[in-house]
């Protein structure tokens, strides 16, 4: 089973993505993850993406493009992998599809985790003032509440416009990721069944 999940930076993928990963099997693709590791490690492309992140902005389309091609081709994928984080843009939607099928793939499923913008704005601000008063042990640099704003701003304009593109090709289910974490992944569970 290949899964894309879809929502604004806050709703919850990350969690639920562990949670499919524990009880289908399936591999978590993180491109932010991917993002951060690249940029602990100090290369030039790892510095590059880490200035983007950090400014609340897109790394390329190309460059996503890239990391996703050459990740989906490693074995761990066959049994099935959850994207979270990617696509984020139309243009990775199209280029996702037009890679799938090059690799004889396809998507089963693209969640989208609905959450109201309010609540999500103060969930935020406290993962922010966890993030500044070092309450995390891994404090993500772009979780100021100003990146954050940028970040929800780039999701509106850049990412949300894929749903339409999933929902004219019959693959998109939402549910409702204001529920708690539990009642979340029940709904997913749900949705998964009749994809
Ligand atoms: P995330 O951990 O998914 O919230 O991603 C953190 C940051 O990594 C984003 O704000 C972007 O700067 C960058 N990023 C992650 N995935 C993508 C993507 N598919 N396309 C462009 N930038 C991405």
């Amino acid at each position: 089973m290949n899964i894309v999940l879809l929502g604004p930076p806050g709703a919850g993928k990350g969690t639920q993505a562990e949670l499919l990963q524990e009880r289908y099997g399936l591999v978590q693709l993180s491109t932010g993850d991917m993002l951060r590791a690249a940029g602990a490690s100090g290369t030039e492309l790892g510095r590059q993406a880490k200035a983007v992140m950090d400014a609340g902005q897109l790394v390329s389309d190309e460059i996503m493009v890239g990391i996703i091609s050459q990740r989906l081709d490693a074995p761990d994928c066959q049994a099935g992998f959850i994207l979270d984080g990617f696509p984020r843009t139309v243009a990775q939607a199209e280029a996702l599809d037009a890679m799938l099928t090059q690799k004889g793939l396809k998507l089963d499923c693209v969640v989208e985790m609905a959450v109201d913008e309010a609540i999500l704005a103060d969930r935020i601000a406290g993962r922010a003032a966890d993030a500044g008063s070092q309450a995390r042990s891994d404090p993500r640099s772009d979780d100021t509440i100003e990146v954050v704003t940028k970040r929800l701003e780039v999701y509106r304009a850049q990412t949300a416009p894929i749903l339409p593109f999933y929902k004219e090709r019959g693959l998109l289910k939402t549910v409702d990721g204001m529920a708690t974490i539990d009642e979340v992944a029940k709904s997913i569970e749900t949705v998964l069944e009749v994809a």
